[in-house]
């Protein structure tokens, strides 16, 4: 499947996706935030279309972000279908919401003439009344049982580019509901826990919930929610991917958690190290360490490391000792060397 250029499933790199938090009227807004969503990484942007000048706003938006966009369709199919003429990239939509057959032909239509896949977003706060009666309350099952009759709406007529959440505040709820599916379908699955709270807590919650099935191997796109801003949204998304061996690029940072043999400022070294570095698109390692206890160990095993001492520290580069420098120079010696690593083409 690919949504605009970027494929998804069949062993695609895992894409990270945030949401935008403007209202998507003020087109403007939104694409500023898009630009900083990209300037971060992000890969796939949603936006809410529920009025006509919101789906309106879609045509300026896409004419000045460079990711595909999704539109974030509740039940109005009209929207769906404005949507989509107006260039939207994929629509987010429970087919079983939008009521009379004759209206889920058309937005499935429309979908087919354009070649835009649909999300089947299931939510374990507002699952169908039937399904909720069956279950008692909410929970996995209900969850699974909810996408499948919205897949088979879909399949009915057809229609198979299509990929699937599962989300949940409950982070067990979430990863039942996905082993689930995932032995049950085939198609693309979008991870993530809803309303997952304050970026401290909801970093957390959704790191081991998203984390835990793309660790089994579950799962084709990310979205980390929090209450904060999208770009932290993205930083989550793709520390997460990096953790797991699966971002396509980064800088991963490793650095001791520092203790009474320190001699130097390194926790203020790392966090200028971390902001300066964040959005470069380098693939590489880079080691702290606080001291010559365990410092030489993991500075040599970086491909740039060095190891702190209270006047200089040892600079190491693929492994090989390159000597002593000043303490005082490591930041910029570590970016200047970072800047002149090749750059990493996303895949
Ligand atoms: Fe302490 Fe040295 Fe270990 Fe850092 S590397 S935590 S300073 S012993």
């Amino acid at each position: 499947m690919k949504v605009g250029d970027v494929p998804i499933g069949s062993g695609s790199p895992i894409s990270v996706q945030s949401m935008t938090k403007a209202k998507t009227e003020d087109w403007q807004k939104s694409v500023d935030q898009i630009l900083e969503y990209e300037e971060a990484g992000c890969q796939i942007v949603r936006s809410t279309v529920n009025t006509p000048a919101a789906a309106e706003a879609i045509i300026q938006i896409k004419k000045n972000i460079h990711i595909p966009l999704v539109a974030d369709i509740h039940f109005d199919y009209h929207l769906a279908l404005q949507a989509l003429d107006a260039g939207v990239d994929k629509i987010r939509i429970n087919p079983g919401n939008i009521g009379a057959q004759d209206k889920i032909k058309a937005v499935v239509n429309g979908c087919k003439n354009y070649n835009v896949p649909i999300r089947i977003g299931v939510n374990s706060g507002s699952l169908e009344k039937d399904i909720l009666k069956k279950y008692n309350y909410p929970c996995s099952s209900a969850m699974v049982e909810s996408a499948l009759r919205h897949i088979k709406i879909l399949e009915d007529l057809d229609f198979y580019n299509t990929i699937i959440s599962l989300k949940s505040s409950n982070v067990w709820m979430m990863i039942e509901a996905y082993r689930e599916l995932a032995g049950l379908v085939d198609y693309p699955l979008h991870l993530g826990v809803t309303e997952a709270g304050p970026v401290f807590q909801g970093t957390i919650r959704s790191s081991i919930g998203i984390g835990t099935l793309l660790a089994e191997g579950i799962g084709d796109t990310i979205r980390v929610s929090l209450t904060g801003e999208g770009v932290d949204e993205v930083r989550a998304g793709k520390e997460i991917l990096r953790s797991l061996g699966l971002a396509s690029f980064g800088i991963t940072i490793v650095s001791c958690p520092t203790c009474g043999r320190l001699e130097s400022d390194l926790i203020g070294a790392v966090q200028k190290l971390e902001s300066k570095t964040s959005r470069l698109k380098k693939n590489l390692t880079l080691a702290v360490m606080g001291c010559v206890v365990n410092g030489p160990g993991e500075a040599r095993g970086a491909d740039i490391g060095v190891s702190l001492g209270k006047d200089h520290a040892i600079l190491y580069i693929e492994g090989k000792s390159q000597g002593q420098i000043p303490v005082t120079s490591v930041y910029n010696k570590i970016v200047e060397l970072i800047e002149s690593w090749p750059d990493k083409e996303e895949e």
